[in-house]
C-alpha cells in the first residue's frame, strides 16, 4: 500500500493550493475536510448517529445536512460538538482508508486543517507543513472570503500556534511570496520524500 504524507496549514496558510499544485504533479490528494461535509450526507449510519446527538432538524425535509442549524447548535455547546466530532471523524477515517487501497501511486496525501490537533500525523508516514507569515495570511484570506483582519485574526488565535505545528512537522513549505515560488517548494518538497 502507499505511503501516506499528511499535509496541513493553519488558515490562509496556502494548504489548498498546495494540495493542488501536488495533484498537478500527478499525485492523489484525499481531501479530509471536504469529505467530511460530503460524508454527512452519504453515510446512513453516521446520518441516524446524528440525528439521535442533535435532534431530527440535523437534516432538512430533503435529507440533507443542515448544516447552518448545526452549526448554531454546536456553538455554545462544546459537549454537543465533542460528540459531533467523535462521530464523524472515525467515518472519515474509514472513507481514508477506502480511498488509500484503491490507490496505485506510491505516495499520497491526506490534506486535513487538523493533522497535529487530532495527533492524525502519527498515522503518516512524514508529515509536510505549509506556513506564512501571520500578516501575509490574514491578508490573503482577507482578499479570499472578505472578512476582516479582526474575523480572521480571531480564528487563527483559535488554532494550534505556528511554532508548535513546525516542531512537530517533517517538512515545512514556506509560503511567503509567490505562487510560483510556492509550486517550486512544493515540487522540490514532495519528490525529495523518501
Ligand atoms: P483555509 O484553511 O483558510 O482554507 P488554505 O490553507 O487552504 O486556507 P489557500 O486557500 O490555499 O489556503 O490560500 C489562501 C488564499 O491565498 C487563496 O485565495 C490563495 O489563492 C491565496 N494564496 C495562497 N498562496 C499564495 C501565494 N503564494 N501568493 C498569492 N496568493 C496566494
Amino acid at each position: 500500500s502507499p505511503k501516506v504524507i499528511g499535509l496541513t496549514g493553519g488558515i490562509g496558510s496556502g494548504k489548498t493550493t498546495v494540495a493542488r499544485f501536488i495533484e498537478e504533479f500527478g499525485f492523489p490528494v484525499y481531501y479530509s475536510d471536504e469529505r467530511a461535509k460530503d460524508i454527512v450526507n452519504e453515510n446512513e449510519d453516521l446520518k441516524i448517529k446524528i440525528k439521535e446527538i442533535l435532534g431530527e432538524d440535523a437534516y432538512d425535509e430533503n435529507g440533507f445536512y443542515n448544516r447552518k442549524f448545526v452549526a448554531e447548535k454546536v456553538f455554545s455547546n462544546t459537549d454537543l460538538l465533542r460528540q459531533l466530532n467523535e462521530i464523524i471523524h472515525p467515518a472519515v477515517r474509514i472513507d481514508f482508508e477506502n480511498w488509500v487501497k484503491k490507490q496505485t501511486k506510491y505516495l499520497v496525501f491526506k490534506e486535513t486543517a487538523l493533522l497535529f490537533e487530532l495527533k492524525l500525523h502519527r498515522e503518516c508516514y512524514k508529515s509536510v507543513l505549509v506556513t506564512a507569515e501571520d500578516n501575509i495570511r490574514i491578508k490573503r484570506v482577507m482578499d479570499r472570503d472578505g472578512k476582516t483582519y479582526r474575523e480572521v485574526q480571531a480564528v487563527m488565535e483559535r488554532q494550534m500556534p505556528e511554532k508548535d505545528k513546525i516542531k512537530l512537522a517533517d517538512c515545512i513549505i514556506y509560503n511567503n511570496t509567490n505562487l510560483e515560488d510556492l509550486k517550486d517548494h512544493t515540487e522540490k518538497v514532495i519528490f525529495d520524500i523518501e
